[in-house]
Formats: C-alpha cells, sequence, structure tokens
C-alpha cells in the first residue's frame, strides 16, 4: 500500500481556539481521531462513538480539509477518540510536517506506541495507569478530575517531578461541573504553584 492509499478513520476536523492548558488562546486546526480503546463513563466526546461520523480519509483529502478551514493556519491538533490508535499515525505527523504543520497530540497514552517522528507538543490525559516513559515524553500532563475519585496524592507527586502539570475539572458535555471545579481549584492552591489549573475555556466563551 502506497502512503496515499492510507486512510485514517477521523470523525471531525474544525479551527478553533485551544481551550486547554499551555497553548490556551492559541488559534489551531483540530483533528478528531474516531473512535478510543477507552470507554470513560463521563466522555464529554460522543462523536468518536458514532459509527455515522466516521470517515476514512487520506493524508492528502486531511491536508486539503486543513487547508480549506483555515489556510493561513499552520498548527495542527491530533486529539480524539484516541489519535494514538490510528493507523499509521508516524506517517500522519511525517505528512503533517513535511507540510509545515506544527502538530500536537493529546493523547490517554494507551491504543498504540509515539509517533516518529516524535510530534511537536504531547499532551498526556491519563486515565489508567501509564509506563514513566510516557511521562518523561510528555511536554503536558493534564489531568482530569471528577468531584470525587483519582489519587490527589498521585498528581501531587507527579506535579513533583515534572515541570507542567495541569488538573481540569470534568465536564458533563459542554457544562462544567462546579463541583469538580471546586476540587480542581482547592487543589492547585494545596500544590503552591507546582499545578496549574486548566478550564476548557472553549466551554465557557461558547465555542467548539
Ligand atoms: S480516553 Fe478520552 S476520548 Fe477515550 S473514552 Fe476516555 S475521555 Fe473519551
Amino acid at each position: 500500500m502506497s502512503a496515499d492509499d492510507q486512510l485514517y478513520p477521523i470523525c471531525d476536523m474544525f479551527a478553533s481556539l485551544q481551550g486547554e492548558a499551555t497553548w490556551s488562546g492559541r488559534p489551531m486546526l483540530f483533528i478528531r481521531a474516531w473512535g478510543c480503546p477507552l470507554a470513560c463513563a463521563w466522555c464529554d466526546e460522543p462523536l468518536h462513538r458514532d459509527p455515522k461520523a466516521r470517515q476514512l480519509l487520506s493524508r492528502h483529502a486531511i491536508r486539503t480539509a486543513l487547508q480549506h478551514l483555515a489556510p493561513e493556519l499552520r498548527a495542527v491538533v491530533l486529539t480524539g477518540g484516541e489519535p494514538l490508535a490510528l493507523p499509521d499515525l508516524s506517517g500522519l505527523v511525517a505528512d503533517l510536517h513535511h507540510h509545515g504543520y506544527w502538530v500536537a497530540m493529546e493523547s490517554s497514552g494507551v491504543g498504540g506506541t509515539l509517533p516518529d517522528p516524535p510530534v511537536d507538543w504531547l499532551t498526556l490525559s491519563p486515565k489508567t495507569p501509564l509506563p514513566d516513559t510516557l511521562y518523561h515524553a510528555a511536554n503536558e500532563i493534564k489531568w482530569v478530575l471528577g468531584a470525587e475519585g483519582g489519587s490527589t496524592e498521585f498528581i501531587l507527586a507527579l506535579a513533583n517531578r515534572h515541570p507542567n502539570v495541569w488538573v481540569q475539572p470534568r465536564a458533563h458535555g459542554n457544562t462544567p461541573d462546579p463541583a469538580a471545579l471546586a476540587r480542581c481549584l482547592q487543589l492547585t492552591m494545596q500544590a503552591n504553584g507546582r499545578l496549574r489549573l486548566s478550564v476548557q475555556m472553549h466551554k465557557y466563551i461558547g465555542i467548539r
């Protein structure tokens, strides 16, 4: 199979502002992978499970869609679903680099191996125990917390050994959970500068 024949299951592509963590406020192009090996009960991205939303796109078709969405933007986020589970993710990243895109990826760390060449920015959003290599590879770690559950001790310990750890409250669909937000705020203050709070800015200002 040639590179142009590889097809990628994608459920959505759009241009918006990054609303989370380090790059919050930066305009980016989003490529949402269809499918995820996990099934978090609180997942706020239902499209990746909808069979009707699944499109199989070649690299050329993906780039054409990016150009159509916002020809001036050169920053892409691979998200999902789970981008790590895409077939030949390395080929997609290499192709986007070759055409001048800065490539970020948000991953739970489950479903595949990191691409080679590496992405320019890796956001790790753990949902399960992960190997240390993934924590080391991450440029930022974003921990999504509910009002209950999750180990705050583990998050605080992680913040002692990684310089860019964020906590982000879970949402119910497009509505941030106030109790989760209160918990994240308390934890951030308790960490005394080692943690930062991410609040999905796009949901507060009513954009995608
Ligand atoms: S890992 Fe992310 S995309 Fe997958 S089910 Fe959990 S919240 Fe949804």
